[in-house]
């Protein structure tokens, strides 16, 4: 894995180097793993690090880089989770369609409710306008460009969108939202991981009012 150590705490973010450590490094040992509230198929786990000694040769670059390494890596990241937020969003958004086609109430299928209507047509049109973000973000990416506020864009968008997709997903299934029989309660507890993991949203902001107001 790779671990960020503090090199030199003199010098702030500069100090920080990161390293490979392998797994049955002594002094290195897997903690509890967590209980999380979703994403469970992906095992997340505490890391303890007590005396472990790290040869010189197994730092990535170059000393007192890792940060500003670690934030270029975060530019490609977060497009990442934007794509992963895009994909939950859009897979609750299906299966909201799929339960409001199916879903009688009052002699009439709760597709034909216009609260309903309305709620499909903003979860679509969310879904799109991340989407078209995201892929921006990717194909200035994937052009060399640096894109730390179009990558905070996406990310920022897509996972907040999601989130909102994912909790109308549940109010259409109404109280089959609630339950497991369906998979809107899946998404609704998936998708929050993506408002949080590589910068929560508020980092985001930070990061993108920091980007729009150094031009
Ligand atoms: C399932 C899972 C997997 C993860 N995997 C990895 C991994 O593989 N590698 C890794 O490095 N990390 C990983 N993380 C950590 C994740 O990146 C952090 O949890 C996330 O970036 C938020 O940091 P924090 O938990 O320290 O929150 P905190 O920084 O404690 O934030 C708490 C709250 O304060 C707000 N806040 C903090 N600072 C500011 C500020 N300056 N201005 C305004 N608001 C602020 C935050 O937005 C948040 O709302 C993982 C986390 C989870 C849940």
């Amino acid at each position: 894995m790779v671990v960020m150590a503090v090199t030199d705490r003199a010098l702030g973010s500069k100090g920080i180097s990161a390293f490979v450590v392998e797994r049955g490094t002594p002094g290195m040992t897997p903690g509890q793993k967590e209980d999380k509230l979703g994403m469970r198929a992906s095992d997340t786990s505490e890391v303890l690090f007590d005396n472990c000694r790290i040869p010189a040769d197994q730092m990535i670059g170059v000393e007192g880089q890792g940060f500003v390494n670690t934030m270029e890596v975060l530019d490609s990241g977060r497009i990442g989770i934007a794509a992963l937020a895009v994909g939950l969003a859009q897979g609750a958004y299906e299966a909201a369609v799929s339960y409001a086609r199916e879903r009688k109430a009052f002699g009439r299928t709760i597709s034909s409710f216009q609260a309903i209507q309305f709620k499909l047509a903003d979860a679509a049109t969310r879904v799109e306008a991340a989407r078209l973000l995201t892929y921006r973000a990717a194909y200035l990416r994937q052009q060399g460009r640096r894109t730390t506020l179009e990558s905070s864009m996406a990310k920022l968008y897509a996972s907040e969108v999601a989130v909102r997709v994912a909790d109308e997903c549940v109010q259409i299934h109404g109280g089959y939202g609630f339950v497991k029989d369906y998979p809107a309660e899946k998404y609704f507890r998936d998708v929050k991981l993506t408002t949080i993991g590589e910068g929560t949203s508020e980092i985001q902001r930070l990061v993108i009012a920091r980007q729009l107001l150094s031009r």
